[in-house]
């Protein structure tokens, strides 16, 4: 059985200037030809595996994508295969159109190269710049790695969050033969501290709202329920607690929205908040039940609903459904309003003034 390297296309092989069509805008990116070369001549069969939903959206043509392609072969192969995804479900051009098995993060391209062309899954490595395409290489049992170009750099600090915390991160593909073909370490001897035991990884506490909608479409991609809670949790009590763990229950992935301290300071005047919005998000980033935390400084949460798009939109219960603000907006992105979390009042305001005159 032969061993083989998968790699993405585009932000891997060449630059991703997003639904290339035209020949004429195929662009090495660096490294990719020495690095693909060194694996060749190792003996690794070089297959690339690409998602081009391009097709599906009616943005190019199954013909323009072959054109695109064979640029990119004179350019860096030859490649022994290449596979492609036209699907997206809500494309518009058929048979695209439709589920598949075969965009990634799923890992079809894969399975199926191997099945054609007898390749050892457990021989071979994946390359790519998105999470997807770690996902894809994980599910189907290939050593990934996360190049910088294209889209990598930004994808790498997300890599944890998205529970591949031991994935390599490497420059672009000349590394990757570097790494993958480097003679075996020498055996260490073992000593304290390199016990094998994973090193505990620090995510990011706040994730800027484009990150973390890029984050929420992987999420949503791999079938998860996103939920957004929102709120000021300025001195947090109990009902902070069951609010979140009631608004986690509604589904896979609790987002929580914070507001920052000039929103605070514009809904609850002077004086508030007695936290500052980097401590209030690492406290509540802490929760077992809080997936990701993002601060913001609208007056509602409308603007995030939008951009966010989660299915879930989860407020406590001191509102009623039908006075939730931002229930036309959620009405409108498809989201449904959980009314969630303990019945009881707390207050921080309440709170702050006990502590006062305490
Ligand atoms: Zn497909």
């Amino acid at each position: 059985m032969r061993r083989a390297v998968f790699v993405d296309r585009d932000g891997t092989l060449i630059e991703d200037f997003g639904y290339l069509g035209d020949p004429d805008g195929v662009r090495e990116i660096r490294g990719a030809r020495e690095g693909l070369h060194a694996l060749r001549e190792a003996g690794y069969a070089i297959v690339v595996v690409t998602n081009q939903s391009g097709v599906a959206r009616g943005v190019f043509r199954e013909s323009d994508f072959r054109a695109v392609m064979e640029s990119t072969e004179h350019l860096l192969g030859p490649f022994d295969a290449v596979y492609a995804c036209f699907h997206l479900p809500e494309g518009t051009v058929a048979p695209w159109n439709r589920e598949c098995d075969c965009r990634k993060p799923l890992p079809g391209m894969i399975l199926r190269a191997a099945e054609d062309l007898g390749i050892d899954l457990a021989a071979s490595v994946g390359v790519g710049d998105s999470i997807r395409d770690i996902a894809a290489y994980r599910a189907a049992g290939v050593r990934p790695f996360l190049v910088r170009t294209g889209n990598g750099r930004e994808n790498a600090p997300l890599l944890a969050w998205q529970g591949f915390p031991d994935v390599e991160v490497v420059d672009d593909l000349r590394e990757v033969a570097g790494v993958v073909l480097a003679p075996p370490p020498e055996p260490q001897d073992e000593s304290p501290g390199t016990s094998g035991e994973p090193v505990p990884v620090s995510a990011p506490v706040v994730l800027d709202r484009a990150e973390l909608a890029r984050l929420l479409d992987v999420e949503r991609s791999v079938g998860r329920t996103v939920v957004l809670a929102n709120g000021c949790f300025d001195l947090l009590h109990v009902g902070h607690v069951r609010y979140l763990e009631g608004a986690r229950s509604e589904g896979d992935v609790l987002v929580v929205a914070i507001n920052s301290d000039e929103s605070v300071r514009r809904n609850k005047g002077e004086g508030r908040p007695i936290l500052p919005a980097a401590e209030r998000a690492e406290m509540i980033a802490a929760f077992r039940c809080v997936d990701y935390v993002t601060i913001f400084d609208e007056p509602t949460a409308d603007d995030l609903l939008r951009a966010l798009r989660p299915h879930v939109h989860a407020k406590g219960t001191d509102w009623r459904a039908e006075d939730v603000p931002e229930a036309p907006t959620a009405r409108e992105i498809g989201a449904r309003v959980a009314i969630v979390g303990d019945a009881k009042t707390h207050s921080s305001s309440s709170l702050a003034s006990r502590a006062r005159g305490a």
